[in-house]
């Protein structure tokens, strides 16, 4: 990379003087923009899209529904969820850590996810499907944690074939963290840490960590300066410099440097969303996410013409 001796003088001084440099600031922090249901099963709050968070600020991510831990009593009649509804051109990406989420779709796929477990749904060209809490949890009530993020994708993939990754706790490898292991642990769902790869198969290059940080643990993300990073705050409180987050909280991080670093000051659970940005056009209307308005015209019209398949009548 250095040719001459000089060149690598200068470098190295400049590291020295300045190893801040190495480590990206934080952009902003940013709350809860409020609550809503989903269907009348998920409680959440969309942190993006919004007005304050600039899609190309989380590309490509496009939205993030995070529900904290709530509590369903037992229901012994009928479901709590979202009836059959179409998505075209991104992926879905539902993380449980407490309760159970069962998803369907009308391209064959199913599966219930449970703590620790993730589903990756590829809409792409487009489905409908339809996302409960499963039936045994429904029945006995209990406590809900989870979060959905869709994924774009970039133009060239967006009408591929749907697909489906069910994801258990069991396939995402953990990466222990602190002095004999003691300082808490990662779990790699996509995307590089500590030596290793996440099981995800990813469109565009992700890096997606969940991790649970003990008092004074710091978590340490090696990530492309161009990668959009976002750090979301599920419990505890952390700072990155002297920037504080609390739980609740998302911290944006600038593209200023060749990695990320967080210290927690308590047990702190923290999901790690970094990627690299599309550089397309977006435009998101209802449960289509596509380069154009005219693409959206014609997602519209597929579905009212059945180009989607039909939905499972039971
Ligand atoms: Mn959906």
């Amino acid at each position: 990379m250095h040719t001459t001796p000089e060149t690598q003088v200068t470098t190295k001084a400049a590291v020295s003087s300045d190893a801040q440099r190495l480590l990206r600031s934080v952009e902003a922090v940013h709350g809860s923009t409020g609550f809503h249901w989903v269907g009348n099963g998920f409680h959440v709050s969309t942190y993006f899209p919004s007005a304050k968070l600039p899609a190309e600020r989380v590309s490509p991510f496009v939205l993030m529904d995070y529900g904290p831990p709530t509590d369903f009593a037992p229901l012994a009649k009928g479901k709590r969820g979202v009836g059959w509804h179409p998505h075209r051109g991104f992926e879905t990406v539902t993380l449980a850590w407490e309760g159970s989420v069962a998803h369907r779709d009308n391209a064959g796929h199913a599966g219930t996810i449970g703590p620790g477990d993730v589903q990756w749904m590829t809409a792409a060209g487009g489905i409908f499907h339809e996302e409960f809490h499963a039936e045994s949890f429904t029945r006995d009530g209990g406590r809900m944690h989870m979060m959905q993020l869709w994924v774009n994708l970039p133009r060239k993939d967006k009408m591929q074939k749907p697909g489906y990754q069910p994801i258990t706790a069991a396939d995402i490898p953990s990466v222990a963290l602190g002095q004999a292991g003691k300082g808490g642990h990662v779990r790699v769902i996509a995307g590089d840490f500590g030596g290793v790869r996440g099981p995800a198969h990813t469109f565009t290059p992700i890096t997606m960590l969940d991790a649970s940080l003990k008092p004074n643990e710091r978590l340490s993300v090696a990530l492309p300066s161009s990668y959009n990073a976002i750090a979301v705050v599920a419990k505890g409180r952390v700072h990155a410099g002297s920037i504080s987050a609390g739980a609740g909280e998302l911290v944006l991080f600038a593209n200023d440097g060749a990695g990320l670093e967080l210290v927690a000051d308590e047990d702190a659970h923290v999901i790690l969303l970094a990627g690299e940005p599309l550089g397309e056009p977006i435009v998101q209307y209802g449960p289509f996410v596509m380069n154009s308005m005219q693409e959206i015209q014609q997602a519209m019209n597929d579905v009212h013409r059945g180009k989607l398949g039909p939905i499972p009548q039971d």
